[in-house]
């Protein structure tokens, strides 16, 4: 245990947490993790083995990239298919595949698709091509969305008429609501995100735990807060308890970032989304408001994409969002899906599961 903990910032507190959460003798219990960077440090320390066998850890909805269904990515490659447009994304949804096809196929074959690193730099390439439509796929949480509220406005009061954005932006609270409530997923507790919560507060997880009865704790990245967060969830459930502590206060305050949330509700209004794996969730996703609608590409699709999301053949993308099974339970795993040949966006994203695993294990 001492080498797998050497390589923790803090090898003695962290020793001292594995020791606390090892003399848990409780009924089996699952925790699941809701951010992507969670899972990526879990894996990357070691964390899950060194727990009892009795604590599961469990990977939930935490990457956008991964819970956007497949029609949007079929309808970001009609799009990059038309004439003058320019396409301008992230450099995840690149590879995401679609039956054989994916952006980064589309590029080679001379599509005109730019990796952009925030919403505002497609904004400077819808400046400098006047002639072409430039469309940003917008695929976040609350805690990219207020940066692309912002293009949109500058887009709005700069009068850049060829500039619009194809908007899976989803927010957490429903998903948290439907998986907490979900007894298929039967999570016993959760360790709640970081930036998210930055901005939407910590509010919310006191308002699932008294409603569903679990126990949370908002935690940083760091190995030594993630054990202490799964070592205070443990404690709850031990104590029949269901409280949620804010382990990350200095970056999470109880009301969140009340200036990034009214950007997003100056140019976003609640819409129904689709999430892979989880299905169509009530008012989990952002829709520009009428106001901003010139903006919108889904206006150019104009229901020609049926909203359905299609699972690559053998793919388990679905379940392991939900902490249904683990990727190693996938047949495709290692095999006909790696980092390089990925068949789902779990083993695409950098924040995705699959990755995850088979990066670190
Ligand atoms: S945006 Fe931040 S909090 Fe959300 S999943 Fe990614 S790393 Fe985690
Ligand atoms: S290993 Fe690949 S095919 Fe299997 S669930 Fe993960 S992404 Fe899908």
């Amino acid at each position: 245990m001492i080498s797998e903990l050497e390589q923790f910032r803090n090898e003695t507190l962290a020793e001292g947490l594995v020791k606390a959460i090892r003399r848990y003798d409780g009924r089996p219990v699952s925790i699941m993790e809701v951010c992507g960077t969670h899972t990526m440090a879990i894996s990357r320390y070691g964390i899950r083995e060194l727990l009892p066998p009795n604590v599961r850890l469990i990977s939930g909805p935490g990457c956008p990239v991964c819970v956007t269904p497949s029609f949007y990515l079929k309808s970001a490659l009609e799009l990059c298919r038309r004439e003058n447009t320019i396409v301008a994304t992230f450099g995840d949804m690149m590879r995401i595949p679609y039956k054989g096809a994916s952006l980064l196929t589309e590029k080679a074959l001379g599509r005109d698709i730019r990796m952009v690193y925030s919403p505002l730099d497609s904004l400077d390439i819808a400046r400098q091509h006047p002639d072409k439509t430039v469309i940003f796929l917008s695929v976040g949480f609350e805690t990219t969305v207020p940066v692309t509220a912002i293009a949109v406005l500058e887009a709005a009061q700069q009068g850049l008429d060829n500039f619009m954005i194809l908007s899976a932006n989803k927010t957490i609270p429903a998903a948290m609501h439907l998986l907490s409530s979900d007894p298929e997923v039967a999570v016993d507790g959760f360790l709640y995100p970081g930036h998210v919560s930055a901005v939407i507060g910590s509010g919310l997880y006191e308002e699932l735990a008294k409603a569903y009865g679990i126990p949370g704790a908002v935690t940083g990245f760091d190995p030594a807060d993630i054990l202490g967060s799964i070592l205070y969830v443990l404690e709850q459930i031990q104590d029949n308890k269901a409280t949620v502590a804010n382990l990350y206060s200095m970056v999470v305050q109880p009301g969140g970032n009340p200036i990034a949330r009214g950007k997003i509700d100056e140019v976003f209004e609640a819409s129904d989304a689709v999430w892979r794996g989880l299905g169509q969730i009530p008012g989990s996703g952002l829709r520009l408001r009428e106001k901003y609608r010139s903006f919108d590409a889904w206006s150019l699709i104009n229901g020609s994409v049926e909203e359905r999301d299609e699972e690559a053949r053998g793919c388990r993308c679905g379940d392991i969002l939900k902490g249904k099974c683990l990727p190693s339970d996938c047949k495709l795993f290692g095999k006909a899906c790696t980092p390089e040949t990925p068949v789902g966006s779990c083993m695409v994203s950098s924040e995705g599961t699959c990755a995850a695993y088979y990066r670190y294990q």
